[in-house]
């Protein structure tokens, strides 16, 4: 008879070691979608650096020993400067401190992680990096679509609607090509730019546009418009939580003709 085999434990995946800092993306805010990674981090930390976008239900799994620190920025002005952050990261660590630097996401993506490494490059400090889900991955889930699709687009655009200098400049031609596909963050403010930028380059108004606020968690909306809509609709859906906005996506037709049925259902998929 086949004996059962013990369930892996999280002791052993991932160890940190002290005097180290760990930078892991936590997701998109539903605790379910961290790695265990993550989790094994957030439960070995002995100091926790948190962003503004890491959900309370993630930081109640952080171990008894966490001394939790709350870095969060606001998009537009910061209220903790970077400089504050790497301060404090270097500090835990040369005290030797198990230091997590827990990023809303995935770390890598507009999350000014580069500036962190860069301050333990220089202060000697060892590091490893964990990737998590990025909203994108949850906000095109949440409205049973495909970042890519064969004949439609081959590429997909990761964009931020604003940088430390304002409203950011992209491609906005290449943007504008019927088929395109972007997610754009931190788009909420910028979004009669990025519409004006999109018109001005020839896009067409009645191109597909959603916003996806709260992503992955229990109070997630969704708002279908198109690109000539999008100021005037935003505006009158008041999001206040972060929003994830595609450019050229609409939720999958299925889900706007039943909207009570889960997104996850075998009936939902036989309906697209
Ligand atoms: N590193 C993060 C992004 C940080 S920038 C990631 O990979 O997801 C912050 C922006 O991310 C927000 O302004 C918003 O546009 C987006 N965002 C983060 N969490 C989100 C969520 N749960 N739902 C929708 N958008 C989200």
């Amino acid at each position: 008879m086949p004996q059962p085999t013990a369930a892996p434990t999280l002791a052993g995946r991932m160890c940190m070691q002290s005097g180290q800092v760990v930078f892991a993306g936590s997701g998109p805010g539903d605790p379910d979608l961290l790695t265990l990674k993550a989790l094994a981090a957030l439960q070995q930390a002995e100091v926790i650096l948190f962003d503004r976008l890491v959900s309370p239900e993630i930081l109640e799994l952080a171990g008894p020993q966490a001394i939790l620190e709350n870095v969060g920025k606001e998009g537009f002005g910061a209220q903790v400067s970077q400089q504050h952050i790497c301060n404090r990261l270097i500090t835990h660590a040369q005290a030797g401190k198990r230091v997590l630097r827990l990023k809303s996401g995935d770390a890598t993506l507009f999350g000014r992680l580069d500036e962190e490494l860069s301050a333990c490059d220089a202060a000697g400090v060892r590091y490893q990096i964990v990737p998590g889900i990025t909203a994108a991955s949850a906000a095109v889930a949440g409205i049973g679509q495909s970042l890519t699709q064969r004949g439609r687009n081959s590429s997909v655009r990761y964009l931020t609607g604003h940088d430390t200098q304002g409203f950011a400049d992209h491609d906005w031609q290449a943007l504008a090509r019927p088929g395109e596909v972007a997610a754009i963050y931190m788009g909420k403010k910028s979004a009669r730019f990025v519409q004006g930028r999109l018109l001005m380059h020839g896009a067409n108004p009645a191109t597909a546009v959603t916003v996806v606020e709260n992503a992955s968690r229990t109070n997630q909306r969704v708002l279908e418009t198109t690109l000539g809509q999008l100021p005037a609709d935003l505006a009158e859906a008041r999001f206040d939580g972060p929003a994830l906005t595609f450019l050229g996506l609409a939720p999958r037709a299925s889900l706007t003709a039943l909207p009570d049925l889960p997104v996850q259902t075998d009936l939902k998929m036989e309906l697209a």
